[in-house]
């Protein structure tokens, strides 16, 4: 019989986290347990770190134990919950990988599903372990989570209160502002019996000096407001998460609803009545303005909120034209400034002659921009931040400079030595002089010889890493198919999707801009122009492949590779 798989299990918890989040250390061990029976390994022993709130390596005991245990050999496999519960960030991460790879240990994990006895698990190990953002994200998760249990207890407060209340620290409550509720009474009275649009509302507000929590009033705010339930005292709190879209311009982040038993409700003092607030939303519905536009055909338009005019830097709009025999439109997106809009001409600003742009002309541009990114054809451009070699190399080239400086000392001192050694056969020697000056040439060659002990290890640690980078590099030069795959799956994504991968995938908003015939070359065609930044963004793949959009694993004709799985029965 073969060598079996000996794996072992990894679960550490925080006292704050293990009762709400439904983390505790048997549920781990649960998992673990499944996951190494599913494998067909054989487990040896579960290592638990618990109740620990520093999470550094250093100090979890069960960790040092796993390694100590590593080194002698007792497993070939550790097994845990997720990456967060083993290390705290990526760099940690890819010590203790590195670590444990040369006692031939690989990690597994249940929640990312790696599996290192598999090709896909290798590179998916590879894509984590290079993911540095990811450090980022873990850190803001868990003070997240931190801050949940809180909330959930109704002893703190995340992000602002409504307009209308601030949150009494000593008291641990939403109270009522008084000249707030009485502006927002105000708003109501404008909306519904004034028949103010929300836009003039804000003007109105706006013209008075009066601020909404520190910001200025617009529409949007005055929508908010008016819709918000709170006021008759449901205040529902945690029903969205954000995920950053673009930066720059006028650009937001994408809020995105959660599961409904996430939300929280808050205690909160009415401050309108129910049937009071009710009358309200008839109003607000009644006076919807309906687009002449909505569903597919603008939905389709995924480049709707990151477009910016290069003429004249204003947004840009979509605009939908009229409708074919065949039932198909022309879509365009329309520089804010160009049309003849109300708003537009309200302003008196110059028209902006930037030219309609087809949309499909420019979606495409986009999309292939985004997603030359998925393919292989750099990757240390890409990854360039990570691969750093640059302060490797002069690293190296430090270290190597000081072990000659160190050496040469070495073999003065070693000279000097000698002379004194000769030294001590003549007759005319003062012998205690000569044997001070032979302890100091002793304590100085002990010292030298430190250093360059030292200057050796550091030299190897440096070279040993940038062996370490040029294999990552070759690996990601090898699974150029495994991002095929991820590409592929991308390019399927569907509309809400598309936008909301564009919007991730984007360091700034696109800015759009028009090259008109050229007189001399009047053969050449006026096309539409685009510059715009990407940054990988490996957040976004996470999200799809948490809603099952896009799957990283979906290589089935993986082959194990590795000798040990082979005699697994
Ligand atoms: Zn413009």
């Amino acid at each position: 019989m073969k060598a079996q798989i000996k794996a072992a299990g990894y679960i550490r918890v925080s006292t704050a986290i293990q009762v709400t989040e439904g983390e505790s250390l048997d549920t781990q061990k649960l998992q673990i347990i499944d996951f190494i029976k599913q494998k067909g390994w054989e487990l040896t022993k579960i290592y638990s770190d618990e109740g620990l709130s520093g999470t550094k390596a250093e100090s979890r005991p069960q960790l040092q134990q796993l390694r100590s245990d590593a080194r002698d050999k007792q497993f070939n496999i550790i097994v845990f919950t997720k990456l967060s519960r083993f290390a705290r960030n990526a760099r940690e991460y890819m010590n203790l990988a590195y670590e444990l790879e040369q006692n031939g240990v690989q990690l597994a994990s249940v929640k990312e599903n790696i599996d290192p006895t598999t090709q896909t698990g290798k590179m998916i190990t590879g894509i984590l372990a290079l993911f540095a953002e990811w450090e980022h994200e873990t850190i803001r998760e868990q003070m997240y989570e931190n801050k949940m249990i809180r909330w959930r207890s109704n002893r703190t407060f995340i992000g602002k209160p409504p307009f209308g209340y601030k949150w009494n620290k000593e008291k641990k409550e939403l109270e009522v502002v008084p000249n707030e509720e009485a502006i927002y009474h105000e708003i109501v009275k404008m909306y519904c019996e004034q028949g103010l649009a929300m836009r003039d509302i804000a003007i109105k507000l706006n013209e008075r000096g009066l601020k909404c929590k520190r910001a200025v009033w617009n529409s949007g705010v005055v929508s908010y407001i008016l819709k918000n339930p709170c006021y008759y005292g449901h205040y529902v709190v945690n029903q969205f998460v954000y995920v950053d879209g673009i930066k720059g311009a006028g650009t937001k982040r994408t809020k995105i609803r959660k599961k409904e038993s996430e939300a929280i409700i808050f205690p909160i003092r009415a401050i309108v009545t129910k049937p009071e607030w009710d009358k309200i939303q008839e109003t607000t519905q009644f006076r919807k303005i309906i687009p002449k536009h909505t569903g597919k055909d603008t939905m389709e338009s995924f480049l709707r909120s990151v477009l910016i005019c290069d003429k004249c830097g204003s947004r840009m709009n979509v605009r939908i034209g009229s409708k074919r025999k065949d039932g198909s439109v022309n879509r365009y997106y329309v520089c804010y400034y160009a049309g003849t809009s109300k708003k537009s001409i309200e302003s008196k600003r110059q028209k902006c002659d930037l030219p309609y742009i087809k949309a499909t002309e420019i979606e495409r541009t986009v999309w292939a921009n985004v997603m030359s990114h998925f393919l292989m054809d750099d990757p240390e451009k890409k990854f360039g931040h990570l691969f750093d070699s640059e302060k490797n190399e002069n690293s190296i080239l430090n270290f190597k400079n000081s072990i000659l400086k160190w050496e040469a000392d070495l073999t003065s001192k070693n000279r000097e030595r000698e002379r004194l050694f000769n030294g001590l056969s003549r007759e005319d020697t003062n012998t205690n002089e000569l044997w001070e000056k032979l302890r100091k040439n002793m304590d100085e060659i002990l010292y030298i010889e430190g250093r360059l002990k030292e200057a050796k290890n550091e030299l190897s640690k440096f070279e040993e890493a940038q062996k370490r980078q040029k294999e990552i590099y070759e690996f990601y030069k090898k699974n150029e198919r495994g991002f095929e795959t991820i590409y592929n799956q991308i390019d399927k994504l569907d509309f809400p999707d598309r936008k909301l991968f564009v919007e991730a995938m984007l360091d700034g908003p696109v800015r759009v801009g028009y090259k008109y015939k050229d007189n001399k070359y009047p053969e050449c065609p006026s096309y539409a122009t685009t510059k715009l930044k990407i940054k990988f963004n490996p957040e976004i793949l996470q999200r799809l492949t948490n809603e099952g959009k896009i799957k990283l694993n979906i290589n089935s004709s993986d082959h194990h590779t590795s000798p040990d799985t082979r005699g697994s029965s």
